[in-house]
């Protein structure tokens, strides 16, 4: 067994107008490590005074804050950048330690977020407004894309590293202040970015963290001051957070859960396409929302299911800080219920179970919260493991004769997050692309999250708001178009009489 690298028992702070404090709730939630059970640190369930006072110090920020040049602004992204790169391994470790993923998965997580301070760096490029010279005598129109107030992010478990980094850093970099909510099963690894935004100079009261679940969500979401909420997570938390946010008149963009289909055609490159099904479905144990949750076998495809599962008995299920480790623990017990569950009722409902993770053991881990590579064939879209997001390593197969019903099948699902597609022929790859309703779609790429000068998109039952998080759709989301119409005169203008008409130009 490799040894654990101790993390300090630690309780998550407030971050308050620039001082990391420690709440003075009553209620607390304890961190616990999902391979071990051990408590790891504490969080607070912030009281509505704490809230308050975070939305306020953002609320006398922004005046200087919107005021400070964008250069200077870009100037604490590049620094932040790069001491997020300095710190990324003793980050990750926190990271794994209290979310459960492997080391090498956790400095992925970190990756993709920083990337997105990679961008921030540059986003004078992104924020620029529009001129037209002259369009009636004398007269010039333009826009200015100025930042919002105080905006509030509110993030999920699954990665505490990449969803507040999509967050915070792009927000605040075209000058607004923010309100940072972060996961509180696991805090640590997003307080460590925020410490170090601090450092990298980010003005006091700029970025504020309060923590807690619903009742802090509500104050964010019902508070007059805050204009804007970008949220992941679920569905359901998801949409109660847009309706609500909402009706106080606020800018929401809730980015939520997620079935993500992968179609293998016939002619597709055998290997390499297993290879990719089992790491899309298997890796992070399933606990991404683009986790790859049903394969769509097209024609004689399907005689490859059984290689498939060879292939996925193959993968090492233990602690995410154990060398080799394909698979580490869920999120928490009451997670992996939820995943039995739904694969007890896989069984019932008449699917063949191909491969049961049910009652996989870890030695030195026996209390961590595993579940094995499952992979169910004979499955239907009216089965509970079809139709609800289990967040888990399990795979359903589906059996269709043509790409045509494939597409149907997918586009019938509810959620339209991610989507992939195994071919070699450009036709079938066009046609598809052309068809299917789905925000993110890969072509031979199993998880395609678009890099950060692109957005991450969604459609249908996974995300609510036009605008997604990161890239130029993202600047939108956090700035107000202003439109400017303006006439210089000359002293050789005539002077003109009073007009009541609209003007003719
Ligand atoms: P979750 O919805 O339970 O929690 C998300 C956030 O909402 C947390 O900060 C939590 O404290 C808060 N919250 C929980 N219950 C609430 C309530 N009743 N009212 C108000 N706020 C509440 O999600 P999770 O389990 O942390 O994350 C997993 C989910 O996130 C999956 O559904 C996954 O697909 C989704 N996800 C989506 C994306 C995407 O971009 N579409 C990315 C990552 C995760």
């Amino acid at each position: 067994m490799n040894t654990i690298q101790k993390i300090e028992l630690e309780t998550a702070k407030l971050l308050i107008n620039g001082n990391f404090i420690e709440s003075e709730t009553q209620e607390w939630q304890d961190i616990i490590n999902p391979a071990t059970q051990e408590v790891i640190g504490r969080v607070p369930f912030a009281t509505v005074e704490e809230v308050d006072a975070a939305i306020q110090a953002a609320q006398d920020a922004f005046a200087s804050w919107r005021q400070t040049p964008i250069q200077a602004r870009m100037r604490i992204m590049l620094k932040l950048q790069d001491l997020i790169r300095a710190n990324m391994k003793e980050i990750a470790q926190v990271l794994t330690a209290e979310q459960g993923k492997t080391l090498a998965d956790a400095e992925g997580d970190i990756q993709r977020g920083l990337e997105v301070v990679e961008h921030a760096c540059s986003v004078g490029t992104l924020q620029m407004g529009e001129y037209v010279e002259g369009v009636a005598r004398g007269v010039d129109t333009y826009t200015l894309q100025q930042p919002l107030g105080v905006c509030a992010g509110i993030t999920p478990f699954n990665f505490p590293a990449m969803i507040p980094l999509w967050m915070f850093p792009m927000a605040i970099v075209c000058g607004n202040t923010f309100v940072l909510k972060p996961s509180e099963q696991d805090p640590l690894s997003t307080m460590m970015l925020v410490e170090l935004a601090i450092q990298a100079g980010v003005p006091a009261g700029v970025l504020n963290v309060v923590h807690g679940g619903k009742e802090v969500v509500d104050r964010l979401c019902t508070h007059k001051d805050i204009k804007a909420i970008s949220f992941v997570g679920s569905t359901a938390v998801g949409t109660h957070v847009y309706n609500l946010a909402g009706q106080h008149g606020k800018r929401v963009q809730s980015m939520m859960g997620a079935k993500n289909h992968v179609v293998v055609m016939p002619d597709a490159n055998k290997e390499q396409t297993l290879n990719a099904l089992v790491g899309a479905a298997f890796g992070a144990a399933g606990q991404r929302c683009m986790a790859l949750s049903v394969a769509v076998m097209v024609g004689d495809s399907k005689q490859w299911i059984q290689e498939l599962v060879e292939k996925a008995k193959t993968l090492k299920v233990n602690a995410g800080h154990e060398p080799n480790t394909d698979i580490g623990p869920v999120i928490s017990k009451r997670a992996k219920a939820r995943v039995l569950d739904l694969i007890n009722s896989g069984v019932e409902q008449g699917a063949e179970l191909l491969l049961d993770g049910r009652d996989v053991q870890v030695q030195g881990y026996e209390s961590g919260n595993f579940v094995g590579a499952t992979i169910f064939s004979g499955v239907n879209t009216d089965m509970r493991i079809y139709k609800e997001e289990i967040f888990g390593p399990v795979l359903s197969i589906i059996c269709v004769d043509t790409l045509d019903e494939a597409i149907a099948l997918i586009n019938a699902n509810p959620f339209g997050n991610g989507v992939g597609l195994f071919t070699q022929s450009g036709a079938i790859a066009r046609t598809f692309q052309n068809l299917i309703d789905i925000g993110q779609v890969g072509i031979n790429i199993p998880i395609p999250v678009p890099v950060p000068f692109f957005s991450f998109t969604g459609s249908r039952g996974s995300k609510l708001g036009d605008l997604g998080p990161y890239g130029k759709q993202a600047v939108q989301f956090y700035t107000q178009t202003k439109t400017i119409t303006s006439r210089w005169f000359e002293d050789s203008h005539e002077v003109g009489g009073v007009n009541t008409t609209i003007s003719l130009r």
